[in-house]
């Protein structure tokens, strides 16, 4: 009896917790209008400066999932997968824990074959429900738009046991672009449609979850519209591509502007739910106050390492370092100012550094 006791006791203080993932968008929403992010927002702790690990969805939502990086769950580029990792799962820790674990998902590049469901005890992939009715979907009508989403996951988390964790991740922005039924031209003027769609359904959602849920609003990474020579994702780590929102309805709120990442998320989310990230998991805990770490995304030949707001980026043998803060845009590379270093030469040789 006294076991039963503290196993209540100790569920009543684990919340639901529901992570709102929207693949392909950028942290600046392209400045789309978003009433119901911004109200969100207001009530939330928000992170302006939040990162994606890559430009692209199987291994950022895999980072999410496993709390750490790329080099280390081992999908580092689009054809790879983490059907062999061996390290903890966010959602087998929260199962652990008590927790009912859910998913509805839009991408199938995090599809259970690529290793993504592990500890998901219901993980609803709504291209397949399609795929399998009595007469299948048309090619073009296998993509889900948000509304297809927050039902599935309003009808999820109405039935689903407490506490629940429940990971969604709607596709809107991603290309094509254009929501259901608009007449918008142009290719940032319908992706900004699409955000603004998904914004308006997922103030649909929260309104059906219970207002004391755990709620974060993300982004696996963000999109590119020539500003860097190439456009949509998965070829580089620009801030374009790798700057995401990040909201967490927790409680708390505020505007934490340190460099943060979906690796930080992993570390939150799990101690939210009452466990304790491994040690081998970077990321900190959001909703305490946090020390500086390296913030890294890499893709391919590309590499990025954040220190707050300075960058250094590589690729193909070459660095380049912004001050992020003050150029967000990442127009105005710092340059080596040439060093005359003559008169050290002496001092130089004699430590055999030159000839
Ligand atoms: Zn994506």
């Amino acid at each position: 009896m006294l076991e039963t006791l503290l196993l209540s006791a100790a569920l009543a203080t684990q919340p639901n917790i529901v992570v709102f993932m929207v693949d392909t968008l950028r942290g600046d929403l392209l400045q789309a209008k978003t009433p119901h992010l911004d109200e969100f927002a207001s009530e939330s702790l928000v992170f302006p400066n939040a990162n994606s690990t890559t430009p692209s969805t199987r291994s950022s939502a895999a980072s999410l999932f496993t709390g750490v990086g790329p080099m280390v769950h081992g999908v580092r580029h689009g054809k790879t997968h983490m059907q062999n990792y061996p390290g903890a799962m966010l959602s087998a820790e929260l199962d652990k824990r008590g927790y009912n674990t859910l998913a509805v998902v839009a991408n199938p590049n995090i599809d259970p074959v690529f290793g993504h469901a592990r500890g998901f005890e219901e993980y609803i992939t709504l291209y397949k429900r399609k795929m399998e009715q009595p007469v299948p979907a048309a090619p073009s009508d296998l993509v889900s738009p948000a509304q297809e989403v927050v039902e599935s996951a309003a009808e999820i988390a109405g039935r689903a046991k407490k506490p629940y964790f429940l990971f969604v991740l709607a596709i809107d922005p991603h290309a094509p672009y254009g929501p259901p039924g608009s007449e918008c031209q142009g290719e940032q003027e319908c992706y900004r449609a699409e955000v603004e769609y998904v914004d308006r359904w997922f103030g649909w959602l929260l309104q059906r979850l219970p207002s004391d849920a755990v709620v974060v609003f993300t982004s696996d990474h963000g999109e590119e519209f020539g500003e860097h020579g190439q456009w949509r994702h998965g070829r580089n780590v620009w801030e374009t591509s790798t700057h995401i929102p990040l909201m967490i309805r927790c409680g708390k709120k505020g505007v934490v502007t340190s460099r943060v990442d979906l690796l930080d998320l992993a570390s939150t989310i799990l101690v939210l739910g009452g466990g304790t990230p491994p040690e081998y998991w970077p990321g900190r805990d959001l909703t305490k106050p946090i020390t500086t770490r390296p913030v890294v995304s890499l893709w391919e030949t590309w590499r990025a390492v954040r220190w707050e707001g300075i960058k250094y980026l590589w690729h193909e043998n070459k660095t380049v370092v912004f001050d992020l803060d003050q150029d967000p845009a990442e127009t105005k590379p710092f340059r080596a100012a040439p060093v005359d270093d003559e008169s050290l030469i002496p001092a130089l040789r004699a430590l055999g550094y030159v000839e």
